[in-house]
């Protein structure tokens, strides 16, 4: 605090009609360190910021003194008329206040924010041990696909899902490598692969081409050159996942229609992508809401889009419009994926069911 350290029996009688006069006996800038030792009957000008001198247990406001808070530069004067008291304590930190020595301040597995970073250099921490940001390449295959920007041609869509993967690798925080578009051709998959080698991967992520297509190169090629762990699971979308490695790299292959690709990210790469970042794996932040209309399953886990709102207190989730694993849009358009545990066909509107937040609101 801007003002006077004191000793605060000093000035435990002070009032605006009986201030008590106190001699300034040092001048305490901020990045200083007091030399004196405060004697009964002395004050020190101080700034917020400086350290209170041996002796003094209170800082009186510049405002609650005859000295003038509005002008800069002024010299300290020779004597001080105090109008409060200020007791003991009173506007200064005692060292420790935040934080003591032997305190764990940080754990392993926790990402550090902007607070963490600014409160380890504030502990005077200029290096700390942390996992490497892991290389994820990432590409689509198949021969129909176009990056956007170039014109289509009959037969021909945009590539979706190399952007979503990209946006959704970096999101959790480790890096992705672009590798593009594979045709349907095993000496182009094998190719991007090595790509994704050459590029120092720690993981390689594909789209599309792990299914039971005449064309669907990406799991043989894997499985040739590497392992293959397993291959399609029992959830909607996403039943086409594939994962297994590639000459040393894991290697997980989502299907290729665009949600299931974001979903089979959020079930399978998202948890592994925490733990390569050295986090403990912690699922989207997800709430029990009430539904707003009757939803058909088919007994697999499942993951629809939904809008999740609060209204009154109370949560409610609707879908949002047509499922087809095709449909970005309906993606696009939810806040949350809902969730339907396998071996469950028919939810009656009104149903209690969990809903994974996208975004948080
Ligand atoms: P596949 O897994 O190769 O059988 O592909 C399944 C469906 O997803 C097909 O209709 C593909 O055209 C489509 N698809 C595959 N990759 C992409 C992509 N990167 N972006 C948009 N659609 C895709
Ligand atoms: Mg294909």
């Amino acid at each position: 605090m801007d003002g006077f350290a004191v000793i605060a029996a000093d000035v435990a009688h002070a009032g605006p009609g009986s201030p008590v006069t106190l001699d300034v006996a040092a001048d305490i800038p901020a990045g200083t360190a007091p030399q004196i030792r405060l004697q009964s009957g002395q004050a020190a000008r101080i700034m917020t910021g400086a350290p209170v001198p041996a002796g003094a247990d209170a800082v009186v406001r510049v405002e609650d003194t005859d000295v003038s808070p509005r002008q800069a530069g002024l010299q300290a004067p020779d004597q001080v008329k105090i109008f409060f008291p200020a007791p003991q304590g009173e506007n200064v930190r005692p060292a420790g206040q935040d934080v003591q020595r032997g305190e764990l301040v940080m754990e392993a597995g926790q990402r550090i924010r902007p607070q963490d970073a600014g409160f380890l250099s504030m502990l005077g921490v200029s290096q700390a041990w942390v996992h490497r940001r892991p290389r994820v390449a990432v590409f689509s295959s198949g021969d129909e696909l176009l990056p956007a920007g170039q014109p289509l041609a009959p037969g021909k869509i945009y590539d979706a899902n190399s952007y979503t993967l990209v946006g959704l690798i970096e999101q959790t925080g480790a890096q992705a490598i672009h590798l593009g578009i594979s045709a349907d051709h095993p000496v182009a998959v094998r190719s991007t692969l090595e790509a994704a080698l050459a590029q120092d991967a720690d993981l390689i992520v594909s789209s599309a081409g792990v299914s039971v297509g005449a064309l669907d190169f990406v799991r043989s090629v894997v499985e040739e050159n590497g392992t293959l762990d397993f291959w399609r699971v029992n959830m909607r979308p996403g039943k086409p996942v594939a994962f297994g490695s590639y000459r040393g790299k894991p290697f997980i292959g989502l299907p290729g229609n665009p949600v299931s690709a974001f979903v089979g990210f959020e079930v399978f790469v998202r948890p592994a992508l925490q733990k390569m970042l050295g986090m403990n794996p912690q699922p989207r932040q997800s709430f029990f809401a009430h539904l707003e209309q009757a939803v058909n399953s088919d007994g697999r886990e499942s993951y629809l889009r939904s809008i999740v709102e609060q209204r009154d207190g109370e949560l409610f989730a609707r879908l949002t419009g047509h499922q087809g694993s095709g449909n970005l849009r309906s993606l696009v358009q939810a806040n949350s994926l809902l969730f339907i545990p396998s071996g469950v066909k028919y939810l009656p509107s009104g149903s209690r069911v969990q809903v994974l937040l996208l975004d948080p609101f």
